[in-house]
């Protein structure tokens, strides 16, 4: 995958002067197994200074845990050859030295641990941080149809579960790994300059634990990914049951919602027993037989030691048991954070899998559309949903002259807002052409072109900031008349005059302290404020009671002037005075014209509207009913 497709979103400044830009990490290898390799790899590479300055540190660092045994047993040997020679000077000198070398390098330990955990702590922050921006650009330069698809939970998880994984798999290697690597190859240096035979003794743990290794990988490498995927799930469920309470509420099924949570509860619960399980079988195999090959070496010691064989003395005996003690848990440690390192691999795998969608638009190289007038055309479109067989827009052509609204009605399935995507430039046509202001849409940079479009959708999204902020999202410049012309415009100052803050009331999450129309009306109000060429309101007043309506509908007239506008609604009675009405059945345009052409022919729009009609009445009737 090429670094464009992954990167079309471009840095912010003060990311790309602190963050690095790892996006091209990833990489479209079919071969699982090597993408992972070849990801950890390039992050080895480009940290290799700092990686090998904190392993020359550590150097430094880990000075006691040698020099330890190596002088306690240099101190035993000369008191025990003390005793037949007698207390010298000489003796109490050695120990001296002895004593001065262990301290000098505990005292040591303090800087050099400090030092090494600053390089490493740096280089570690710095790879998560380039890591999670990626992702971040990723998702926003991901198409509109993959977001649809994919779970928020999914998502959030990778982002944080995975990362959280992915940041601990790297500490392992830098401050556990590679250290006790380094551990093991000085002490089997040590090792065989003391004693040959003692030292091919060490050599056993190896393949001991290599064999327990083995035993348990293919276990462990399932219980984590079993582990993942059903966490991915729980939190997907999670967004979706947060994302459903009003509607859970209100219909009292609080008990349903918690039962059918509790059963992927059960599943992370269940799963995580299991990989819990097999690591704690995993552990005490490994404590097992490391225990029993140092008692192995303990009585292989003595042995050599009551037979004066190879000069072993009573300090080296200590000496030999207690590097094997260091050896066997690095290397225990070392196998120990196997799982660690196969839940790392798993979380790059869930990782690299939204990275490298190919799901993105690629708007970089393509020509900028500064200024737009408005001219959209639909040259014989057709377009099937990826993944399906049948068209759902079917051969459409289509000529809209900058300024001219435009109003698409037709039963629920029939295209509408396949067509309305299709002018976002959301979907792209399976055939034909779309063009803008005479420009084929697919050769366009479509990032910069939706600057000319605004989008109302049916409900309007805000986010818990305050109305101003809602209206003005995005948006780096803007002068208090615009904001004063669009709260106009949009029919908001009739309302913001009630709110305790006015237009600093803060709207409350999803904008849940407002009622539809209020809500419908700051979207507008936001859509407008981007003095768009191109104005999209789709279903826009579908939700609203009839007052909402009213005033929604009084914004919109207003707001409409001057641009391009496709409205597509529901309520026929909505779009009287659109330029033109489009009437759509199974993706193709059946009809037509203006509203009046429309009745007065008789055809589909005719009978929509008789239909829409006494749907209307029926509901008034039943709502005088009900009061
Ligand atoms: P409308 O807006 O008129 O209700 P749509 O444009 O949403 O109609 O849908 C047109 C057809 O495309 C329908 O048959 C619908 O089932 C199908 N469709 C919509 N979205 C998708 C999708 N993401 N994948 C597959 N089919 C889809």
């Amino acid at each position: 995958m090429s670094k464009s497709d992954v990167a079309d979103v471009p840095l912010g400044k003060t990311q790309k002067e602190t963050i690095p830009d790892y996006d091209w990490l990833f990489n479209e290898d079919s071969d699982r197994d090597r993408k992972k390799s070849r990801f950890l790899s390039k992050i080895i590479k480009i940290n290799i200074k700092p990686i090998l300055l904190s392993l020359f540190i550590y150097l430094f660092q880990s000075l006691p845990v040698y020099m330890i045994p190596l002088c306690t047993a240099d101190i035993i040997n000369t008191v025990t050859g003390s005793i037949s020679t007698g207390v010298t000077d000489a003796v109490w000198l050695r120990i001296g030295i002895n004593v001065a070398i262990v301290l000098f390098c505990i005292i040591l330990n303090v800087p050099s641990t400090v030092l090494r955990w600053k390089v490493a702590s740096k280089m570690l922050r710095r790879t998560s941080a380039g890591i999670r921006m990626a992702l971040v650009r990723k998702l926003q330069s991901l198409s509109i149809t993959y977001h649809k698809d994919m779970q928020t939970g999914k998502i959030q998880a990778k982002f944080l579960r995975d990362m959280d994984t992915l940041d601990s798999f790297f500490s392992t290697m830098i401050h556990g790994f590679l250290l006790h690597v380094i551990t093991l190859i000085i002490y089997v240096v040590i090792a065989v300059i003391k004693n040959g035979w003692v030292s091919l003794f060490f050599l056993l743990i190896v393949p001991f634990n290599v064999l327990l290794r083995n035993a348990f990988y293919k276990k462990i490498r399932a219980v984590n990914r079993d582990y993942r995927v059903n966490a991915e799930g729980m939190s997907a469920k999670l967004t979706s049951m947060m994302e459903m309470i009003p509607v859970t509420k209100s219909h009292g099924l609080e008990s349903e919602e918690i039962y059918s949570v509790q059963n992927t509860v059960q599943k992370v619960e269940k799963s995580g027993i299991k990989m819990d399980k097999t690591i704690a079988n995993f552990g005490a195999w490994s404590f097992v037989v490391n225990n029993v090959l140092s008692i192995m070496c303990l009585t292989f010691c003595a042995v050599l030691c009551l037979n004066g064989v190879g000069g072993m003395q009573v300090g080296d005996i200590v000496l030999f048991q207690s590097m094997f003690t260091q050896i066997s848990s690095a290397v225990s440690a070392l196998v120990n954070s196997m799982p660690q390192i196969y839940a790392g691999r798993e979380a790059v795998d869930s990782i690299s899998e939204l990275m490298n969608s190919s799901d993105v638009e690629r708007n970089i190289g393509k020509p900028t559309v500064p200024t737009i007038k408005g001219e959209i055309q639909f040259n014989n479109v057709n377009y099937k949903y990826p993944n399906t067989d049948q068209l759902v827009i079917k051969d459409f052509s289509l000529d809209v002259k900058a300024g001219e609204c435009i109003a698409v009605v037709g039963p629920s399935g029939s295209g509408k807002s396949t067509l309305i995507n299709m002018i976002i430039g959301f979907l792209p046509p399976t055939s034909g052409t779309v063009k803008i202001d005479g420009k084929d849409m697919s050769g366009i940079n479509l990032s910069e072109y939706r600057h000319h479009i605004s989008v109302v959708p049916q409900n309007s999204i805000l986010f818990s900031g305050t109305i101003k902020e809602n209206i003005t999202y995005g948006l780096s410049h803007y002068s208090e008349q615009d904001l004063e012309k669009v709260l106009e415009m949009a029919n908001i100052n009739e309302f913001l005059a009630e709110l305790p803050q006015g237009i600093n009331t803060v709207v409350g999450e999803h904008g849940d302290k407002l009622s539809g129309g209020q809500r419908q009306r700051i979207s507008i109000a936001r859509a407008l404020i981007r003095n768009p060429q191109i104005l999209i309101l789709d279903e826009a007043t579908s939700a609203l009671d009839n007052i909402s309506e009213y005033h929604v509908q009084k914004a919109i007239s207003t707001s409409i002037q001057g641009r391009t506008t496709f409205i597509v609604a529901h309520r026929l009675s909505t779009i009287r005075n659109a330029d033109r009405i489009l009437v759509m059945e199974n993706g193709e345009c059946v009809e037509s014209g203006t509203y009046e052409e429309l009745i007065a022919k008789k055809g589909k729009f005719f009978e929509l509207k008789n239909l829409n009609d006494m749907t209307s009445k029926k509901v008034e009737a039943d709502m005088d009913k009900l009061a």
